[in-house]
This record gives structure tokens, sequence and C-alpha cells, in this order.
């Protein structure tokens, strides 16, 4: 048996003692002001066992990590047909890049990237009268945990400076790819991004893509070939620029944010998620990939 509660906590202490641990974002005062020594880590495993170390417990702002999860609760309802509105081929780019190569007729390359999420944001408008708590509510319910919340200075401050945002929206709109209006969805999109979970969370959200589309609850979220996809876009559209590089470093499917959140997945093992502000130059947390490579390779658990 793997001694997962050894290995996180060792990481955990390699993860503090470094200098070098990036460079926090910067273009929100919220995110600016986090502490970059900060690092916390958990493990869920696929018996339900939880294992943390460090700041595990802290909440932090996941970003572009709820990109995943509005993704998947579009796909519940609208299918396959999602696909008519956003494609799945990886970008290669920064999260907030902005150009025309990004889409084909205004259809964004992935879910993942700014302009997919956006439209992905739409979807879900047009299917509920209040999408904001529509989607608090369900990722409450995947985690069976209430206390989970947006942060409103987080959502305000993204609206503030999210110029690119807008013209990706205006730009998608040029296109007849969003359907409502762009304050309203730009507003949930903002939103989505602000949500507050600490690594403990994260896992347990996560888990339906580790358990075949189950939560921890064992309430049916996903089918198997809906997972299977929204893995597959994890994998290859996860980690902006550096999907490759973290495919190669790491193995797992997986999801960064700019609050320097990741979490990643081996599916029917385990879900981790780690959590330090200072980012690479990709945008993607330095110190939480250095220490998902080292679960990895001290493990031997990757997709590969
Ligand atoms: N809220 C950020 C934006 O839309 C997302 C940043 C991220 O985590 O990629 O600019």
């Amino acid at each position: 048996m793997i001694d997962f509660q050894s290995i996180l906590g060792a990481i955990a202490a390699e993860a503090k003692s470094k200098k070098d641990k990036g460079v926090v974002a910067t273009y929100i005062p919220e995110l600016a002001r986090v502490d970059k020594n900060k690092f916390g880590i958990s493990l869920l495993d696929n018996k339900g066992n939880l294992y943390n170390a460090g700041d595990a417990a802290e909440q932090f702002s996941i970003q572009s990590i709820a990109k995943v999860l509005s993704l998947s609760m579009a796909f519940r309802i609208l299918g396959d047909n999602l696909w008519n509105r956003v494609g799945v081929e990886p970008s290669g780019d920064p999260f907030n890049h902005l150009s025309l190569l990004e889409m084909e007729k205004g259809v964004p390359r992935n879910p993942l990237i700014n302009a997919g999420a956006i439209v992905v944001a739409d979807v879900l408008i047009s299917q509920f009268k209040n999408p904001k708590s529509e989607f608090l509510h369900y990722v409450r319910s995947i985690a069976n945990d209430p206390s989970i919340n947006y942060d409103q200075k987080v959502a305000l401050s993204e609206k503030k400076t999210g110029f690119r945002n807008y013209a990706a929206a205006n730009l998608i709109k040029s296109y007849n790819n969003l359907h409502n209006d762009i304050e309203e969805v730009l507003d949930f999109y903002f939103h989505m991004c602000s949500l507050t979970l600490s690594c403990r969370q994260l896992v347990n959200v996560f888990y339906m893509f580790v358990n075949r589309g189950k939560c921890l609850q064992n309430h049916t979220y996903l089918d198997i070939n809906q997972v299977k996809r929204i893995n597959a876009i994890m994998l290859t559209s996860g980690f902006y620029d550096e999907a490759g590089e973290f495919a190669f470093e790491v193995g797992l499917p997986g999801k960064s944010g700019v609050g320097g959140g990741i979490v990643a997945l081996l599916p029917n093992d385990f879900c981790v998620a780690t959590w330090s502000p200072g980012l690479n130059k990709k945008g993607n947390s330095k110190l939480g990939m250095q220490a998902l490579e080292k679960l990895t390779t001290r493990t031997g658990l990757s997709i590969f």
C-alpha cells in the first residue's frame, strides 16, 4: 500500500522550503495580496480516504478551475449538442489570448480557454432563470458542502479589469455564438471564476471525475462517456499553453487557475489538489506543478 500521508507531508515540507516560489497574479488586488508562502495539498483516494498536508484547509480563489465545473453542468444538460457551440482542440495559447485564430466562425477552440468558458456561461444562462445560484447549488451539492461560495470582491475586480473578456464576448457575439446579453454573460462568468475553495474541498468536488461520474455521496452527475470526454479536455487543454509540459512532467488530466490552484486526477484511483499562489511564466502554479511531478514520480501512478 502506498503511504500517501508521508509522501504528501514530504512534498509539502519541500515546497515550503523552496526559495523560488514564482510570482503571484497581480491583475486584481485580491490575488496580488495573497501570501506566496502558502502551500497546501490534498489527496482523496477511491476508497474515500482523505490525506492533507500544509495549508490544505485554507480557501483560495479557484479561478479557471471553475471552468471544468461549468463545462460539466452544460454538458449534462446539452449532451453532445454542446460541441456545436465550442470545440475540443487545445489552443496552445495563454488563457487570456485573444485572436481570431482561437475561434472558427465564433466557435472557441475549447471550453477551458476564456472564450470557450464564456460560451459555456452563455449556454447555462439560456437554461436557467438564476444561473449564478443554480451553478452554486450544483457545486455545493456535488461536494455536499453548503459553505462553498463566490467571493463578491473578486467578481467585482474581475469585472473592472476584464477588458479582454469583454472583447472576446463581443467578438463571439458578432458571430452569433452568444445568445444572451454580454453584461449578463460576463457577470456570470466572473462569478464562476470567483468561487473560493480549499484543496480539501476541491478534491471533494472533482471526485466525480475519478469515480465515473458519481460524487462521494454516490449521486450520479455524469455518465462514464461524459467523464471520459471532460478528462480528455483537461489533459489536452487544462494548463494554458503548458498542457504538453504538464502531461510530460505529471501525466494526469487536470486544471489550473491563476489563483495558484491545480486539481488533477487519475481515473478510478485518486484526485489531488495543490495550492501555491506563485505562478510560473505560463500562469500555472510553480510549486504546485513541481509537487504533482513528485507525487506521480514517487508513487509511480499516472495515466501513462
Ligand atoms: N478570471 C480570469 C480571467 O478571466 C481567469 C484566470 C484564470 O485562472 O485563467 O481573466
